[in-house]
């Protein structure tokens, strides 16, 4: 049996800022869900690392704090 023989609800392609956000908002919801990334866990980007205002009150609002 392979890893992929279980059924989910939704499969969400993309696990970064898109695809990371949707699939916890659907697990919250109650859905059981697979992401799939082609890319290794902790795969890094080009990026200023810049979090902007609107971006930190929505990971205020999904109950997600800045360490
Ligand atoms: C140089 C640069 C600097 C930036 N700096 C900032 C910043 O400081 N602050 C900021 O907020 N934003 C910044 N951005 C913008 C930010 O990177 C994007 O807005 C954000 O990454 C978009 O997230 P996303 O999840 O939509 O797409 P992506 O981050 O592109 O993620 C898409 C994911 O889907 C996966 N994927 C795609 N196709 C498939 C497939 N067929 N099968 C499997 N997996 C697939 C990819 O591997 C990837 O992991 C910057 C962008 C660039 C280019």
């Amino acid at each position: 049996m392979s890893s992929f023989d279980r059924s989910v609800d939704v499969a969400v392609v993309g696990a970064r800022a898109a695809g990371a956000a949707t699939a916890m908002l659907l697990a919250k919801a109650g859905l059981s869900v697979l992401v799939l990334d082609r890319d290794r866990p902790g795969t890094d980007t080009l990026s200023t690392h810049a979090l902007m205002r609107g971006g930190v009150r929505q990971l205020h609002r999904w109950g997600l704090s800045i360490g």
